[in-house]
């Protein structure tokens, strides 16, 4: 990775260099091995602090919400998620092409930072070598979808099994069984709403859940506030969740929040697809879902 490192930091330099972008979003170095950390680098000598290696988990397609009324042009580096992230955003209309150079990495897996630091710490410390992250082991798209140049080997699709295996085991439960499993899995929520900060497809300007006249969603972590929640988040996230896995990944409480959106992701292929969400950018798509016809069916209703 490092030889992927030092061509990172090249063509950020050269970007920077010739006025090509303003900002450019990478990774730098933490202050232990297992740290990487985002970066936005404004010149070449704080270029030369960027780094690529298998820490590099963060989705920095999110990070670019912060700059969509601004004017600068952007380069940013994109593993096979993050590039999903960002055909999320051009599909939302949360930014511009444009303003955008897209260096594209094909990810050979990332390792979870927040189990390496537990690894390296106190009496329980291991020193085996750490498997692929959570999200890494159910990656079907780790080469970058969207790119205007690419870096390293193709890689296959990192699935061990079937991704949606736990899922059917749910759909297989008994109503009850199901409504039990999730009360108790949600019960452990704590309302911090990191999986929502964390997600590029939460794009609103205003968000339901900070609404206060009239408040939509209570506030409280009890279950029943809680699985309004996320039912609210996981029905705003269908045909639009990208599968980055971030919002499982900084999960203070470890809720199986993959279990819900690969529910939908399932759903939204087979009913309104076939439909992987982020594959591809066509200018104009809209995502199956996000689009209203007077003659939808509405028996349900
Ligand atoms: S989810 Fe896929 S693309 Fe993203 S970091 Fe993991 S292996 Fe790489
Ligand atoms: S819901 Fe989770 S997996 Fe889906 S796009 Fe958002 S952060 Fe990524
Ligand atoms: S990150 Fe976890 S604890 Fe925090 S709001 Fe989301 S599900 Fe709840």
């Amino acid at each position: 990775m490092k030889d992927i490192s030092n061509k990172i930091k090249e063509i950020a330099k050269k970007l920077l260099e010739n006025g090509q972008v303003d900002i450019f979003m990478a990774w730098e170095k933490g202050e232990y091995p297992f740290q990487t950390k985002p970066f936005f680098a404004r010149n070449t000598e704080e270029a030369d602090k960027i780094i690529f290696d298998e820490y590099s988990i963060h989705n920095l397609s999110n990070s670019l919400l912060k700059f969509r009324d601004r004017p600068e042009k952007i380069g940013i580096v994109v593993k096979g998620c993050d590039s999903r992230g960002i055909v999320r955003l051009l599909e939302d209309n949360q930014f511009q092409r444009e303003r955008l150079y897209i260096v594209g990495v094909n990810c050979p897996g990332m390792k979870d930072p927040l189990k390496a630091m537990k690894n390296n710490s106190g009496f329980g410390k291991k020193t085996e070598e750490e498997d692929l992250a959570d999200k890494c082991r159910n990656c079907m798209q780790p080469n970058p979808v969207i790119y205007d140049e690419i870096l390293g080997d193709i890689q296959e699709a990192h699935l061990e099994g079937d991704r949606f295996a736990r899922v059917k085991e749910i759909e297989n439960m008994s109503p009850d069984e199901r409504y039990s499993f999730f009360e108790e899995s949600l019960s452990k929520c704590i309302r911090c709403y990191a999986c929502r900060q964390v997600c590029v497809a939460c794009n609103c300007r205003t968000c339901i859940f900070d609404e206060t006249k009239p408040q939509w969603v209570g506030r409280e972590s009890s279950s029943s506030d809680n699985m309004m929640y996320h039912l609210v988040r996981a029905s705003h996230m269908a045909g639009r969740c990208v599968e980055c896995g971030e919002c499982e990944r900084v999960c203070p409480v470890n809720i199986p929040l993959m279990l819900i959106n690969r529910k939908l992701i399932k759903d939204v292929d087979q009913f309104f697809g076939p439909y992987e969400a982020g594959m591809e950018y066509i200018e104009g798509a809209i995502p199956p879902l996000s689009v209203y016809r007077e003659n939808d069916p509405d028996d349900f209703i």
